[in-house]
């Protein structure tokens, strides 16, 4: 009950008072607190907002997202709400503004629910790596929900919201997407505002979205998505309506994915079980060679880390949050105030990115991966030039049991598939595939062209009927 955005309005629609909606999004949360999705419920500013669109429904005025209740990342500003990244280093700060994309939602009547535990500054694979503890999958809370949108990712599993923004920047939307059993979308790079999204990665970030159902999804795309004159990087080209196609599709595989040793044989029969009924169905499915693989993670690796060696710079113990109570002068306050606010794996990617831009290896490590992803990019348009949509696992296995995997390179691998769209700037989907013997869930990813979202949305609700 209350799970979609559709679901919500009809209720809406009948009468049901959204305050109702709200108090049973409440008791849910209450009773899931063991996940540990939400840091903080906005209860008081939700319950304002519930009043004020109630009045709007009952004129016929209210926008197309009444009903819905929307879980934010806490990497996400609005205005007068505490934010942290799920760091230590932004204790007790409060944004100063909202930003574009949650405004967005907000202008259609969403009401904003609450901010959801993450990976520290969106740095993690699993959720482990927050401040404020681990979040806990809803199918089995021995297991991690994947990261490092994590928190997003469970709020919409268990039904504790309507749907989540949350953010990718290596795969962290469509990674525990998968392994929640949910929807995740991460739009073309530029096509949704990042002003008011804390920065890790800025020519990688894009706010994306979970969901119960692709509908869903294309719905808020639409509401969030456009040029924003505060954020120079987005796309002034027009959104595209929502398209329905009458030829058949054309899919393409990557033969080094689907042959890849790491992914699970479950999964990979899976795929293969789907991709035969596209055939069957009258869809062509053509395989290519992308002999790139083995640099899609480390390229990765070099080009974020020295990205959050220089955007987290600004967190000095001045500007914001945690200062050093134990520091004497300026040089000693930065010095004490990062070493205590930042976590491990923040401090790992903060020195390994100020490695990789110093001078002595700024070529060996910066230049080159530069270069590796312009080749990627590349390779990957002319792939778009055969086909309209790739196919490829959208993570090699499921989920992993909290605390099993220790590795920093093991946890940074899990990201294999997922990366490619963010080092080209690709749209890419992840939608429930199956469930494992193991009882989890996991997903396929989608990928399309640049900017052609809509698209992706239609090659979605053609693989699902394939994947009940
Ligand atoms: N897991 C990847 C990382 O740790 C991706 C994170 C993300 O997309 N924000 O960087």
């Amino acid at each position: 009950m209350f799970n979609a955005i559709q679901e919500n309005k009809s209720a809406l629609a009948s009468g049901v008072p959204l305050v109702d909606i709200l108090e049973h999004y409440l008791r849910q949360i209450e009773e899931h607190k063991h996940l540990n999705a939400y840091l903080e419920v906005f209860e008081v500013s939700a319950r304002d907002a519930a009043e004020r669109i109630q009045g709007k429904v009952n004129n016929g005025t209210a926008g197309r997202l009444a009903g819905t209740f929307v879980g934010i990342k806490d990497n996400l500003c609005f205005n007068g709400h505490h934010v942290s990244a799920s760091s230590k280093i932004l204790a007790g700060f409060e944004s100063l503004y909202t930003a574009t994309a949650v405004q967005r939602l907000i202008d259609e009547d969403a009401i904003i629910l609450g901010r959801l535990n993450c990976d520290e500054f969106a740095m993690g694979s699993s959720n482990e790596k927050s401040a404020f503890g681990p979040v806990r999958n809803a199918i089995n809370s021995a297991y991690v929900p994947g990261g490092s949108s994590g928190g997003s990712a469970v709020a919409v599993s268990a039904g504790l919201c309507t749907a989540s923004l949350g953010s990718d920047t290596g795969g962290s939307v469509r990674q525990p997407a998968s392994w929640t059993g949910t929807y995740g979308l991460k739009p073309t790079y530029g096509r949704i505002s990042r002003y008011g999204l804390i920065a890790y990665a800025s020519s990688f970030d894009q706010i994306g979205t979970f969901t119960t159902n692709v509908s869903d999804a294309e719905l808020l795309y639409q509401i969030m998505a456009g040029k924003d004159p505060k954020d120079s990087t987005t796309s002034s080209r027009e959104v595209e309506a929502h398209t329905v196609k009458a030829s058949p599709l054309r899919f393409g595989v990557l033969a080094e994915y689907m042959n890849h040793p790491g992914l699970d044989s479950e999964v990979k029969f899976s795929m293969d079980v789907l991709i035969k009924k596209l055939q069957e169905s009258g869809h062509e499915v053509s395989e290519f060679s992308f002999p790139y693989m083995d640099y899609v993670v480390p390229v990765y690796y070099v080009l974020t880390t020295a990205e959050a060696s220089s955007n987290l710079a600004r967190f000095d113990g001045v500007h914001y949050g945690h200062r050093s109570t134990l520091a004497e002068g300026v040089e000693e306050t930065y010095i004490r105030s990062r070493n205590e606010g930042f976590g491990e794996e923040v401090k790992r990617r903060i020195m390994t990115g100020t490695f990789v831009l110093s001078n002595e290896q700024y070529d060996t490590y910066y230049t080159k991966g530069q270069k590796v992803r312009r080749v990627l990019q590349d390779k990957t348009r002319d792939i778009f030039t055969k086909v309209d949509c790739i196919l490829m696992p959208t993570t090699p296995s499921t989920a992993f049991k909290i605390g099993e995997v220790k590795d920093p390179i093991e946890m940074y691998l899990q990201d294999i598939f997922t990366v490619h769209a963010n080092l080209t700037g690709n749209p890419a989907l992840s939608l429930p595939l199956g469930v494992h013997s193991n009882g989890l869930p996991f997903g396929i990813q989608l990928m399309t062209d640049q900017f052609r979202e809509n698209d992706l949305f239609y090659a979605t609700q053609l693989v699902e009927k394939f994947t009940a």
